[in-house]
């Protein structure tokens, strides 16, 4: 374990290691450092390819404590898999195959461990679904006490999964930044750790291992531009991350991809920000979309999501409810890969830069699939037999 310190994502202020923290005290969050010279001299390309291939196989650039097993359920290095119809350069990142079905896994995997070494015995959040089935399966692995406070739109499965868990489950009547300021007033009382988006730093260190793991699989060439559905951006703000860890201990060069930061056009306030030319995003009243991953009016990371997005020469990009849900068939249909809707959302943004010319139709794009599209409910399309009367010839 080589980390350093933490950092506030804003202003730079150093804060120690070693002990529980939340935010920053500018109240934005906190990014976790690490010794890069001595990381440098163990993770060559050579022994990372001899690892056993899961998410703590990075662990010089990981926060575990030595000694610390980590609360683990098993998170597989996910694959890549071309989408053939849409040509052999799209590749997709499959995430639906971790645990609990979605990337939500390798955050919560590291911040439940981190929570669980520090001795918290109550963890909170709140959700639109995925995470917070992910917090309560981590959370009852771990012995945590979970409280989960759902969006008033999380779809069914989700609550009940989490409910499954044995976590402590409401579904509110607002949406997440609603349910987050409950969670926070709830954490300021002391009555439970925040383990929010970006509250806390060792999240982010978990959803970072895409950025390590997509960088090997391509043979240790990042790719031209990547596809991410974006909510509160920690993916996207993790991938950025990783790539500078990545090039300080020498494991790829300065080259960048462009960072697709996609959005529904029924919630996009990074993108309405990005167009305006802003720092920071305004939050988006009324939002709306079938793809509740990325339902978050106000992202605490916002800043960050735009850098990364900017520094990259990429965009952001909204698109419509009908674009995701066609994409989603039309994958499902031509390549046999059942996306979720955010998936299905990113599919639609690359369509739309080929459209608008940001991306050119050879260029090698890597879209992310981030949870299992079987957690979704699904067009119901079968016809009913009556087997008495049933003939073959006329089916
Ligand atoms: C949470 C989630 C997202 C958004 O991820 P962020 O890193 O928070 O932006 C996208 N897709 C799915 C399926 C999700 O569960």
């Amino acid at each position: 374990m080589l980390v350093t310190h933490l950092e506030c994502s804003l202003t730079g202020e150093r804060y120690e290691p070693g002990q529980v923290h939340g935010l920053s005290s500018a109240g934005k969050p906190l990014l976790v450092r690490y010794d890069l010279q001595k990381a440098r001299a163990t993770l060559t390309r050579e022994d990372v390819a001899r690892r056993q291939r899961t998410m703590w196989k990075w662990s010089e650039l990981l926060p575990l404590p030595p000694g610390v097993a980590p609360v683990s359920l098993g998170e597989p290095e996910t694959p890549i898999l071309p989408l053939a119809s849409l040509g052999s350069n799209v590749l997709v990142k499959d995430e639906g195959r971790l645990p609990t079905g979605s990337f939500k896994a390798r955050g919560l995997a590291m911040a439940v461990t981190m929570a669980k070494h520090f001795g918290i015995s109550r963890i909170a959040m709140p959700t639109n679904g995925n995470a917070g089935a992910a917090l309560a399966a981590y959370g009852a692995a771990a012995g945590i006490e979970t409280v989960v406070i759902c969006s008033a739109e999380t779809p069914e499965t989700n609550v009940r999964e989490a409910a499954a868990y044995g976590a402590s489950v409401y579904v509110a009547d607002g949406q997440i930044d609603e349910c987050g300021r409950l969670v926070a007033e709830g954490a300021a009382e002391g009555r439970w750790f925040d383990c929010s988006t970006l509250k806390e730093p060792y999240r982010l260190e978990g959803k970072k291992v895409m950025g390590f793991e997509l960088a090997e699989q391509l043979g240790w060439r990042l790719p031209q531009a990547v596809f991410y559905p974006t909510g509160g951006g920690t993916g996207l703000i993790g991938m950025w991350k990783a790539f500078d860890e990545l090039e300080a201990v020498g494991l790829v060069g300065p080259e960048r991809p462009r960072m697709f930061a996609i959005q529904a056009a029924g919630c996009a306030p990074i993108v309405r920000a990005f167009e305006a030319g802003e720092e920071f995003a305004e939050r988006w009243e009324h939002a709306a979309t079938v793809a509740a991953g990325i339902r978050v009016p106000r992202a605490i990371g916002d800043f960050l999501i735009l850098r990364s997005v900017r520094d990259g020469g990429g965009a952001a990009l909204a698109v419509e409810e009908s674009a995701i849900l066609q994409a989603v068939d039309d994958v499902a249909r031509d390549d046999g890969m059942l996306l979720c809707p955010e998936g299905g959302a990113v599919v639609a943004g690359w369509r739309r830069a080929l459209e608008l010319g940001l991306v050119g139709r050879d260029e090698t794009v890597l879209l992310f699939n981030c949870a299992n599209g079987n957690k979704y409910p699904l067009a119901d399309r079968a016809r009913r037999l009556m087997l008495a009367d049933a003939r073959p010839r006329d089916l």
